[in-house]
């Protein structure tokens, strides 16, 4: 049965089958280049909760009993397939999302390295013994599953984000649930086909599509043990305490806003298409995205320049375009809030260096161009917010300690980077920087899958991150065992 129903409505992926949601309300998915829409994305209610984690908890005992070697397996073919649908994966990407084709296709290598990942759960899950702890008494212990588990997901990584979820949720012995984000709702449809090829048995992987009534309906759930979520930080942080109170496993993955900062020694030619990059890249819509450039002593005028001139090099338009590095917003409501905070910048004082505004697009997709304050101070609402967006801030800082000191100000922690050669400077750095991703001249410090995904402060609520070891930890439960033999 197609994932689609008539008039391209979505299906929930419910016990290995599609089927149509209980839902009474659509809401329509548009492909943010053109504004025009592709889908129409079900705002499922609890029955629709009610029967994903029914299938996922039918689907435990079976599934935590089958041999760890055989899950993996499963993750190798997902990973070969994944493999050989790359480009229509980057293309559905670019499509929903509206980032570059460019980018789309990095975000499917971060997938497949999570499945990597994942397709190493033999040694993974391996246990501790220690022999002789007394006389003729052995000790050990052995990693089990939760039960069944949900992934919240947001726009901005489709692909890559679920993936940071459900293959290690899986491989460990869960069964899961994903929520994926219902403005990008399509990618998970091919992710659930995928997995079906890969001979994932029916119910260990489920989708119901929606947005707060089905959040809500699986914090609620006694079945669901676990939640992860990625998403904006009061989001993050609602989930965060109601999941917990519901007496649930959390790990939240919230908002950001990234400081750079650029020490007079820097090597300009580096460091310049670097942090354009990372601040234009996935049009700012990335929670590693370089938010602020805090530039140290005499190197500010050649950095803003410099940025400004790459700034205007870069081609915007439709993702699936060649050479096309910044595609559209995803919204028109995020297009005009981002609007009102260049507006916002303006009247609190800050200098528009370069006005994204202006930047004309022949598609009546959510466009905006690379936007540069400078002069930027912390008592801007730029400065203080996450604008998600393509607008940097430049802030103008005497010393590496008033760098550091404006970057431990932001609320949020989820990276910070620094170009320089100095040895003392990168330890001051690492040392002082209250921030859980840290980069050194490059700038998108995002660990890869074997790492945990580590924010700090606002950036993140719960004690184990997600991805690395920290993920494996947060998919199971330990057991103990003392025997005497
Ligand atoms: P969002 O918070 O709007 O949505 C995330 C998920 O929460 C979606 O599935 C959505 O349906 C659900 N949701 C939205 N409002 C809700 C509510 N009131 N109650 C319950 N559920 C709700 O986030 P978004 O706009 O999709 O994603 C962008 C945000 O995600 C940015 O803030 C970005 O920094 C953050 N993000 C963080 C990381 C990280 O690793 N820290 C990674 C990616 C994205």
């Amino acid at each position: 049965m197609s994932s689609i129903s008539v008039a391209g409505r979505l299906r929930n992926w419910v016990g290995g089958a599609w089927r149509d949601a209980e839902a009474s309300e659509y809401l329509d998915v548009f492909d943010p280049a053109t504004a025009e829409v592709i889908a129409q994305v079900p705002l499922s209610t609890r029955q629709d909760v009610e029967m994903a984690v029914a299938a996922a908890e039918a689907a435990f005992r079976e599934w935590s009993r089958t041999p760890v070697p055989r899950r993996a397996r499963i993750f190798f073919r997902y990973h070969q397939l994944l493999v050989e649908h790359w480009d229509e994966l980057a293309r559905l990407i670019v499509r929903e999302n509206g980032k570059s084709y460019k980018d789309a296709y990095g975000e499917v290598q971060r997938a497949i390295e999570n499945v990597e990942f994942a397709a190493s759960a033999p040694t993974l899950l391996m246990g501790e013994q220690l022999a002789n702890i007394a006389t003729s008494l052995d000790s050990g212990m052995y990693r089990y599953p939760l039960g069944v588990v949900a992934g919240i997901t947001p726009f901005n990584f489709p692909m890559m984000v679920p993936c940071w979820m459900f293959p290690l949720a899986i491989v460990c012995g869960n069964t899961f649930v994903l929520k994926p984000s219902e403005r990008t709702p399509l990618l998970a449809q091919r992710l659930a086909e995928l997995l079906e090829e890969s001979g994932l048995p029916p119910g260990v992987f489920n989708i119901v599509h929606g947005s707060r009534e089905v959040v809500q309906g699986l914090i609620e759930h006694p079945t669901v043990r676990a939640i992860s979520f990625v998403g904006s930080q009061p989001v993050a942080a609602y989930v965060y305490s109601e999941a917990a109170a519901h007496g649930k496993r959390v790990q939240a993955l919230a908002g950001a806003k990234n400081h750079t900062i650029v020490m007079p020694d820097a090597n300009l030619d580096e460091a310049i298409p670097q942090i354009i990059s990372a601040a234009f890249g996935s049009a700012g819509e990335r929670c590693m995205a370089c938010s602020v450039v805090v530039a140290v002593g005499s190197i500010a005028d050649q950095l803003v320049e410099g940025l400004k001139s790459a700034a205007d090099q870069i081609r915007i338009g439709n993702g699936l375009e060649e050479d096309v590095l910044l595609g559209p917003v995803i919204r028109a409501e995020h297009r005009y809030r981002t609007l009102q905070y260049i507006d916002a910048g303006i009247q609190e004082g800050a200098v528009l260096v370069r006005d994204g505004r202006q930047d004309r697009v022949e598609a009546d997709g959510y466009f905006i161009g690379p936007t540069i304050f400078d002069y930027v101070h912390p008592s801007m609402k730029i400065w203080q917010d996450e604008i998600f967006a393509p607008v940097l801030s430049i802030v103008r800082v005497d010393t590496l300690d008033e760098a550091i000191a404006l970057a431990n100000e932001s609320r949020f922690a989820n990276g910070a980077c620094i170009f320089t050669n100095n040895a003392s400077a990168i330890r001051k750095f690492r040392e002082e920087i209250d921030a859980g991703m840290l980069g050194v001249n490059i700038g998108v410090p995002a660990p890869m899958a074997f790492f945990p995904f580590s924010g700090w402060k606002d950036s993140f609520y719960g004690d184990l991150h997600a991805n690395g070891k920290d993920g494996v930890a947060f998919y199971t439960r330990r057991k103990m065992i003392t025997a005497r033999v």
